[in-house]
């Protein structure tokens, strides 16, 4: 439950954290208007630990909007309208997002909705066609300000009813970023957020992650995509290990492991902790759990300098047994794998994104 529940707003904006989103609030706020923004959160993007920190600094009331579920099954069900450069959804998750917005806005009393994006940030022939499909499948059409670029726009419904001052909004088009700049100078923004990229599914070294868990899993859950995002991701013909790089993933691995999940941890020697979890519920066999004890092993400098056989607890849910393995002895682990990037991956698991929709057709990302 959030602080702001019980509380009235005049309009609920999208927040990404952002200078756009940041400036299209302040806009709004200028106005004498109660804006309350909703920072989205699901495997991919979000970062619900800063808003305590970004409130203060910005005087933004915000609240964290978890859409993890509804944007993993989107995922996986195929984005009706395809996919970006790489893995990102980007027209499907903005019409989820302000879907959301829409649904929310009878809590808070609130009767339209802000967003920060510019128009012409993009070349106009992909993000007209974009914004259109937006606007229409989210169905905000008339109550969705587009507070940096609303003067070039037709006016709104609370700019049409006086709510809001049509003359005190934005006339910003274009890629450029000197009048947000300023704009940010004239609101004493502090600090002003370097210009953030997309999400994690517009990089190819975050976006590989997530291939074998599609390619394996049948239904991939919220938590499948948060432990893809998690430390050294190996696969073995459909086993899924994750071994931690430092105290922070390890801790993050406890926090994610499942009751029907395998842990892996080195008896004696500082190492890393391993997750082995099983897909569509297959157990694992003897030796594919013998081979993640000598991987895991691996990544404990101390174990291999040891030169003798160590133990490693194996634990899944109640059950623990010792296995014993030599670590050094193995040195190249052949069966796992870590993943790659592979368009043509891409292409057999979205087959949507052969024919990339023209709307979708060159979008990397676009986060405002
Ligand atoms: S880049 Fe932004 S709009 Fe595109 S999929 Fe990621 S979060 Fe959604």
């Amino acid at each position: 439950m959030s602080k702001y529940s019980q509380k009235k707003f005049d309009a609920v904006a999208l927040f990404s954290g952002g200078l756009d989103s940041i400036l299209a609030i302040k806009i709004i706020q200028d106005q004498g208007l109660r804006v309350l923004g909703l920072h989205f959160v699901s495997p991919f993007f979000g970062q619900p630990g800063k808003l305590d920190q970004w409130e203060k600094s910005y005087g933004i009331p915000l609240m964290a909007v978890d859409v993890s579920a509804p944007f993993a099954k989107m995922l996986c069900k195929g984005p009706g309208y395809g996919l970006g450069k790489i893995l990102n959804p980007c027209v499907d998750c903005k019409i989820l997002m302000l879907s959301r917005a829409k649904k929310m806005l009878k809590d808070f009393g609130a009767s339209f909705i802000v967003s920060g994006e510019v128009l012409g940030q993009r070349p106009m022939s992909q993000r007209k066609d974009a914004l259109n499909i937006i606007m229409r499948d989210s169905e905000v059409n008339n109550i969705l300000v587009r507070a940096l670029s609303a003067r070039h726009l037709p006016p709104t419904d609370p700019e049409k009813k006086g709510l809001v001052n049509r003359e005190k909004l934005g006339a910003i088009s274009g890629r450029g970023r000197k009048e947000q700049l300023e704009m940010a100078r004239n609101y004493n923004i502090k600090p002003v957020p370097t210009p953030a990229g997309g999400c994690l599914l517009t990089e190819k070294e975050s976006a590989k992650r997530y291939l074998p868990v599609f390619k394996h899993k049948k239904n991939p859950e919220p938590a499948d995509f948060y432990l893809a995002n998690i430390g050294r991701q190996l696969w073995n013909n459909g086993h899924w290990l994750c071994i931690g790089r430092d105290k922070f993933d390890n801790a993050r691995l406890m926090e994610l492991a499942g009751k029907n999940d395998y842990l892996f941890n080195i008896v004696l020697f500082p190492g890393p902790l391993g997750l082995g979890r099983p897909i569509n519920n297959i157990k694992w066999l003897p030796d594919i759990i013998e081979s993640a004890c000598q991987l895991v092993s691996r990544f404990s400098p101390k174990a291999r300098q040891s030169n003798r056989q160590i133990e490693i607890m194996v634990q899944k849910g109640e059950k623990r047994e010792e296995i014993l393995v030599w670590p050094g002895q193995f040195e190249q682990p052949a069966q796992w794998e870590e993943p790659v990037w592979d368009r043509e991956s891409v292409k057999t698991l979205f087959p949507a994104d052969q024919h990339l929709s023209h709307a979708m057709a060159g979008i990397n990302g676009d986060h405002s």
